[in-house]
């Protein structure tokens, strides 16, 4: 049945406009034009009235790791290998299929109701298989998120034994998991070679390979941290962007994750070959990793998106937060104001974050899909707001708290209203969680 959105104002066409109506079917946007006009037309539409919203699309977080959600508040504020050790080599193997899947609705619901509708889960604690990974697309499903499943391939025998797999092993479970899940509009299938630190030139290779099999991108970590770089300088004579494009596979379909350490002429190699970057500055800052150069890769041209990262590194999961933490830390890190705006960070968190993960996803136009938000424009954290709507955007990235996210709508169905999750209890995750973690704690 077709529906049409009445919002007091909605984001359309680089502009927050009022009396637009959004019309939907089937998941998908048909029309925005003047509600007036889209009633007379559909008279047998129903109408969702938000006289309180505006509407926006939903946030894309591109860079998450969702069962570290679990291990948020552990081991906090430890240098980075440290953390590595205590929060996540010392839990994450005790994690079954099941408890892999309690993280995931955890992760998954708490961010969609911060506004995320399209999550990637860069997902590693396979436990030899696929049955990990069936927990996690479940997980998505039931809470009625988008998800693109960013499939490790890890081979580096340092890390626990779940995570690796022999690159045979990797590649035909990607591959079967691809394309069983071809076609499906709320799960897509995505290789990610860990990083040049915990996969083999080889597994980066095949990784590659598989992507142009498959028609998608890769993502892969780079240059998180100064470890990183001198280990593969001290293997390979060069950086890790200057590796990655001797070995083949710095091309359009390289999502590069943080690249925290790269040189002038890594970024201007990403820029050329037109490779993404999944941006994650809160988990860069927790960790004390280090300031991606932001300006320097928008002029190079490099597509840029957001990543909460896993809950243990951040700790929030909200990509308005990253919004605003990107536009803060770059400003301050280069003494100028101008460097980012809240225009190019919002297009980051929504639009280009869409294009990155390959979804028609981060737009309010015909042919997108209907993922919005519903933002209380009443809500103090909004105010004050003048006629013009000069102050929206900067609002909705600067002050904005998730206590105004009214309504999230995911593939045209409503997913949380009034700021209540409408897929599963918040009340049950909170408990199986509980549970979870007092096992765990034994
Ligand atoms: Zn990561």
């Amino acid at each position: 049945m077709k529906k049409i959105y009445k919002p007091s104002i909605v984001y359309y066409e680089d502009k927050f406009q009022e009396g637009k109506g959004v019309l939907e079917e089937n998941g998908e946007i048909l029309e925005v034009t003047s509600f007036e006009e889209l009633l007379s037309k559909y008279k047998d539409a129903e109408v969702v009235e938000w006289n309180e919203n505006i509407m926006v699309p939903g946030t894309t977080n591109i860079h998450n790791h969702s069962f570290q959600s679990l291990l948020r508040g552990i081991a906090a504020d430890k240098p980075f290998l440290e953390w590595r050790d205590k929060s996540l080599y010392a839990f994450s193997p005790k994690l079954s299929a099941e408890d892999l899947y309690t993280g995931a609705v955890f992760a998954f619901g708490e961010m969609l109701k911060y506004g995320v509708t399209s999550v990637s889960d860069f997902f590693y604690v396979h436990n030899d298989g696929v049955e990990s990974d069936e927990a996690i697309i479940k997980a998505a499903k039931d809470v009625g998120i988008r998800l693109v499943l960013a499939r490790t391939m890890y081979d580096w025998d340092g890390a626990p034994k779940g995570y690796v797999e022999t690159i045979d092993e990797a590649v035909k479970n990607v591959k079967n998991l691809a394309v069983k899940y071809q076609g499906n509009d709320m799960v897509k299938i995505v290789p990610a070679p860990h990083s040049l630190h915990a996969a083999s030139v080889a597994m980066v290779k095949a990784g590659h390979k598989l992507a142009k099999e498959l028609g998608t991108n890769y993502h892969i970590h780079i240059a998180e941290e100064p470890f990183e770089v001198e280990q593969v300088q001290k293997e390979f004579g060069l950086r890790p962007v200057e590796l990655l494009n001797k070995i083949g596979v710095l091309d359009e379909s390289m999502v590069g994750i943080h690249c925290v350490w790269l040189n002038d002429n890594e970024i201007k190699l990403m820029g050329d070959n037109k490779a993404k970057l999944a941006y994650c500055p809160s988990s860069n800052m927790f960790l004390a990793d280090g300031v991606t150069d932001i300006p320097a890769m928008m002029k190079a041209g490099v597509e840029i998106g957001f990543g909460s990262d896993g809950a243990c590194s951040n700790n929030r999961i909200s990509i308005f937060e990253e919004m605003r933490m990107c536009a803060l830390l770059q400003k301050v890190t280069k003494l100028d104001s101008l460097c980012v705006n809240y225009k190019d960070v919002f297009s980051m968190g929504t639009e280009i974050g869409g294009k990155i993960l390959q979804l028609p996803v981060g737009k309010i136009e015909k042919g997108y899909k209907a993922d919005f938000v519903g933002i209380n424009k009443n809500d103090m954290s909004m105010q004050p707001i003048f006629n013009s709507g000069e102050q929206i955007m900067p609002n909705i990235v600067y002050s904005m708290q998730p206590c105004a996210i009214d309504h999230v709508v995911v593939d045209g169905k409503e997913r949380v209203r009034k700021g209540e999750i409408l897929t599963v209890s918040e009340s049950k995750i909170v408990k199986d969680v509980q549970k979870l973690m007092s096992k765990l704690e034994k």
